[in-house]
């Protein structure tokens, strides 16, 4: 099975769901960057205090700061991994082309959940975190769509996209992604 593999999809898709189903099944790294700096938040850090007003925004957080927690998780991991939540524009996406360079890995595949918009607002709702109000999550849609939605084609052209469709049950679309990456 592929194991170096990055999810991407809006939010509500069930990115950081499968990621995390799919690497306690396979014993892969689960990396979600959104997790890493809720975590930040949470131990108050100055980091964390940096980054909790552009989340609760819906805006994305700095390049640069998110970089850094990717550098170093990935540098102290062994064995296969999945990105989630990362890369969220190209500038990031060439950024880890470059880190997964220095450290001799490649990404094996891309998965694209996809979701209509209408079914991805009900899931946000229901989910009741603190930047999933209904104001803040047209905006993090409209932050994918201009931001995120390009790597589509950036993956595509090279070859790595493998699109899953995310409605339906949870282990319906595991089983659905299990098939793309066998
Ligand atoms: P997520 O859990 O992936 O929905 O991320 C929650 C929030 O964390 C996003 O709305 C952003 O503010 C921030 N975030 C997560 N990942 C990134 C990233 N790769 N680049 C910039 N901001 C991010």
């Amino acid at each position: 099975m592929k194991d170096r593999l990055l999810f991407l999809g809006p939010p509500g898709a069930g990115k950081g769901t499968q990621a995390e189903r799919l690497c306690n099944a396979h014993g892969l790294n689960h990396l979600s960057t959104g997790d890493l700096l809720r975590a930040e938040v949470d131990a108050k850090s100055a980091l964390g205090t940096e980054a909790a007003e552009l989340m609760n925004k819906g805006e994305l957080v700095s390049d640069s700061l998110v970089l850094a927690i990717v550098k170093s998780r990935m540098k102290s991991q062994s064995g296969g991994w999945v990105l989630d939540g990362f890369p969220r524009n190209v500038n990031q996406a060439k950024a880890l082309q470059i880190l997964l360079e220095e450290l001799d890995q490649q990404i094996q595949g891309v998965v694209l959940l996809e979701l209509d918009e209408v079914a991805l607002v009900q899931r946000l709702l229901s989910r009741g975190r603190t930047d999933d109000n209904e104001d803040v999550i047209r905006h993090r849609l409209e932050v994918y769509a201009e931001q995120t939605e390009p790597l589509v084609d950036y993956y595509l052209n090279q070859g790595l996209l493998l699109r899953v469709p995310a409605s339906g049950a949870i282990e319906e679309i595991q089983t659905h992604i299990e098939d793309v990456l066998s």
